[in-house]
């Protein structure tokens, strides 16, 4: 090919990280490439550890090695080379966490243009525009330092009332019975010391707590003749809560304890001082403006008028559009980001690019629509479009067949996941992929039904007036011993009422998620379910020695690499590099460990099969029921020794469903299973929650994914729409009946879906 033919694409070659087995693949540049494929099939093993990775890694070596010593480190990836790759743009589902002071509004900017605008023709004018920062010392509010909040001492946490102070009922060290500083309250002659505090009456509770600089005169040879009282309350947030002075560190958990965070009374939580919020425009402050839906917000920006604004305006409107265009309108400016879900964060660090007017990047996205509504996907396809429309290329690895058919190109994966998958099953367009004989392809044409048999329930969960961020003070009930799926657009209030609320009433709710489990990287299916324990006593039991020798955390590990079969080196300057052992080739284990066998087979050997030849190879009921469920929901081809740490976090959510199989009567809530999964997953995923209800647990699904919803026997779904807008129960009841409710939109979809 010649070589203007070739630079219209990305060029992978031998690429091998994880599973992936030596693939070449051409990539389409200034296009949008959907990657598709089973959960497990390597998609993120080519899009994120090796296309990103490698971009990231070559742009850091165009930098000094000083910088480039700061930088987060890449490793090569495994592959041969990749040509015409060009810088990436990785927007994932990371939270964007940050600390208090990271709100909505600062993250896109938008809060510093709000700054300049006030500044500009705010009345009266207070300042420059820093002084419409809560970060800045001449707006934050003096009391909270910006933050909005205080650290409150909680009274019924701080006192036990059933009891007298010599009875010990100031609850915190130093105030204890013989604690040095309850002598000076015994001492003061103010309080009967064996009167419980239930007992004392309103003046003594108020002179206890919060009375301060009240000559005591005593006659204890121990205290100075006079001294001055000081309450409780002050007392402790003098000596604990106050930086400047104090004990922080030492009594953390117990202060931690008694303190709780509350809007701080000086400013009302608005973070900013009382000149600050004196400046209005058109009636409003700056903390109005925040506190409002973006929605609304844009309403407002629009009436102002003032031509010396002109510019400003428009620019605050553009951005706060592109928030409502997808899907963000219901969020305010001051909503902390460390609260936003994966996929709000995500669509902001989407919001962010749009302003870019830089062209021939990559742009990576990792399931752009997750946590939206089929409602909602549309508006997030435009601004995928967008941004190929600039000149950038744009990889997406997605399930969501309203997305797929966006795609200008489409790579899928498989064939199965693991070892079994890891090759390229089919690139070209979405005709073709219809067509193919590939297991995407099959499911894309399948055609929807609802479920047929639907389960009744006699006994039901109750939630009353739920009020907690948008909810319309709601009562739900849930019916119990059957699948219910909660749906309703993003920011309608699903992940509120059933992930705040529900345990509140329910703290037996048990959550099933794709988060890590405490995995180190010397965790994996076998130690997780507790089977190696079994595996070493068999050794041992074989061999007549002991069991230690055969666990790679302890005495059987290779002395060199302490069990991991790998090594690190930090060289300064430059990325880590990991290397297989030299001296047990990965095996992990000592050679006086290896040279044991049972059946044939040495303990690295047993790590390294699979749960579906560990199910062959054990007989022992004690293993093979753990294998068989691990099997039972899809597991199979994972090995015993592969680290927990390097699981999907669909395979992840699977082995924690198999630890709950032979349980029953629970209660169970999963927030979007189907993250991460493709069509053929999301079955297998449903017949596994069939399997819990059938032993008479209760499954709460948060979905938007139309083929879990038409599986369910009863929906509730929220609405109307978001934030505000929402809270609100649109309906109750079976599948086949939203379909006829025409106030619902999650009912018109299911329409048009399944027919
Ligand atoms: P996808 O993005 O398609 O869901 P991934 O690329 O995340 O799949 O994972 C590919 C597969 O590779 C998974 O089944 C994972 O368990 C497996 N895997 C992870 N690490 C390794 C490894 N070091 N060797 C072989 N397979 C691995
Ligand atoms: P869903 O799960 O349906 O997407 P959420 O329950 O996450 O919706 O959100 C419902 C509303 O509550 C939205 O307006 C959202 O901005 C708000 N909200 C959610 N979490 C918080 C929070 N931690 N603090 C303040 N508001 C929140
Ligand atoms: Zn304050
Ligand atoms: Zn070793």
């Amino acid at each position: 090919m010649d070589k203007k033919n070739n630079e219209g694409y990305i060029h992978v070659i031998g690429a091998r990280e994880k599973n992936l087995k030596n693939i070449d693949v051409k990539i389409p540049k200034k296009k949008i490439t959907v990657f598709t494929g089973v959960s497990g099939s390597g998609k993120s093993s080519l899009v994120f550890d090796t296309i990103a990775a490698e971009s990231q890694r070559q742009l850091n070596e165009t930098y000094s090695s000083f910088i480039r010593h700061r930088l987060p480190h890449y490793g090569q990836p495994k592959i041969d080379t990749i040509e015409n790759l060009s810088v990436a743009i990785i927007i994932d589902q990371k939270r964007i966490g940050g600390n208090a002071r990271s709100t909505v509004g600062t993250i896109t900017d938008i809060y510093s243009l709000l700054r300049l605008l006030f500044s500009r023709i705010g009345k009266p004018f207070v300042g420059y525009s820093d002084v419409f920062s809560f970060n800045n010392p001449s707006g934050m509010c003096p009391k909270c330092e910006g933050l909005g909040r205080i650290d409150m001492i909680d009274i019924e946490r701080l006192l036990d009332k059933n009891k007298s102070l010599n009875e010990g009922a100031i609850l915190f060290p130093t105030f204890e019975p013989g604690g040095w500083r309850l002598k000076r309250y015994i001492h003061s002659g103010f309080f009967n010391n064996d009167k419980k505090i239930k007992d004392f009456t309103d003046d003594e509770l108020e002179l206890l707590l919060y009375k301060s600089d009240i000559k005591v005169t005593t006659s204890d040879p121990e205290w100075p003749k006079t001294s001055l009282y000081e309450g409780l309350i002050p007392r402790i947030e003098r000596s604990f809560l106050k930086k400047e002075e104090g004990e922080p560190t030492k009594y953390k958990k117990e202060i931690s304890r008694i303190v709780g965070k509350e809007i701080c009374p000086i400013c009302s939580g608005t973070r900013l001082n009382q000149s600050v919020l004196q400046c209005k425009i058109n009636n409003k402050n700056i903390a109005d403006c925040v506190e409002m839906q973006i929605i609304d917000l844009v309403d407002f920006i629009r009436t102002i008028k003032d031509p010396k604004a002109a510019t400003m305006v428009m620019a605050i409107v553009d951005r706060l559009e592109n928030l409502v265009s997808i899907g963000l309108g219901y969020l305010s400016l001051n909503r902390e980001t460390s609260t936003l879900s994966g996929g709000e964060s995500q669509r902001i660090k989407m919001v962010r690019q749009l302003g870019s007017s830089l062209s021939d990047l990559t742009y990576i996205f990792d399931e752009p629509s997750i946590g939206l509504h089929p409602h909602d996907v549309n508006k997030i396809n435009d601004l995928l479009k967008l941004l190929r429309d600039k000149g950038n290329t744009v990889l997406i690895v997605e399930h969501d067949p309203d997305v797929i058919k966006i795609a200008d190109y489409i790579i899928d994966m498989g064939p199965r996941a693991g070892i079994n998958g890891g090759e390229i099953m089919y690139q070209g367009d979405l005709n073709g992929l219809a067509k193919s004989d590939t297991l995407t392809g099959k499911y894309l044409c399948k055609q929807a039904q609802l479920k047929e048999n639907i389960r009744n329930s006699v006994e039901w969960l109750s939630i009353k007036d739920a009020n907690l961020h948008n909810l319309k003070n709601i009562n739900v009930t849930i019916p119990k011993g059957v699948m219910t799926v909660v749906t309703g657009v993003a920011g309608s209030g699903k992940s509120t009422l059933i992930n705040h609320v529900l345990p509140k009433f329910y703290p037996e709710t048990i959550f099933i998620d794709q988060k890590p489990i405490q995995a180190s990287k010397r965790s994996n299916i076998a130690t997780f379910t507790g089977i190696f324990d079994v595996i070493r006593g068999l050794f041992s039991k074989a061999n007549n020695v002991k069991p230690a020798l055969f666990s790679f955390n302890s005495q059987g590990a290779c002395p060199n690499c302490k069990g991991l079969g790998v090594t690190y080196t930090d060289l300064a300057f430059m990325d880590t590099v990991v290397n297989v052992c030299e001296v047990c080739q990965g095996n992990r284990f000592t050679d006086e460990a290896l040279s044991y066998k049972l059946r044939g087979k040495n303990i690295s050997e047993v790590l390294n099969m699979t749960v579906d030849e560990a199910l062959d190879f054990f007989y022992e009921k004690e293993i093979s029921v753990t294998l068989k469920r691990l099997a039972d929901v899809g597991i199979t081809y994972i090995t015993l020794g592969q680290p927990l740490n390097t699981l999907s976090g669909g395979e992840l959510q699977r082995v924690k469903l198999a630890d709950e199989l032979e349980s029953n009567g629970n209660i169970y809530v999963l927030d979007e299973p189907t993250t991460g999964l493709h069509m053929s997953d999301i079955s297998q995923l449903l017949k596994i929650l069939d399997r819990l209800v059938e032993q008479d647990s209760t499954v709460i699904v948060i979905e938007h994914n139309l083929d879990v919803i038409t599986q369910a026997d009863w929906i509730i779904d929220l609405g109307p729409f978001a934030g505000q807008n929402g809270g609100r129960i649109m309906f109750e009841g079976a599948p086949k009946d939203l379909i006829n409710c025409n106030s619902s939109i999650t009912g018109q979809y299911l329409k048009k879906y399944i027919k």
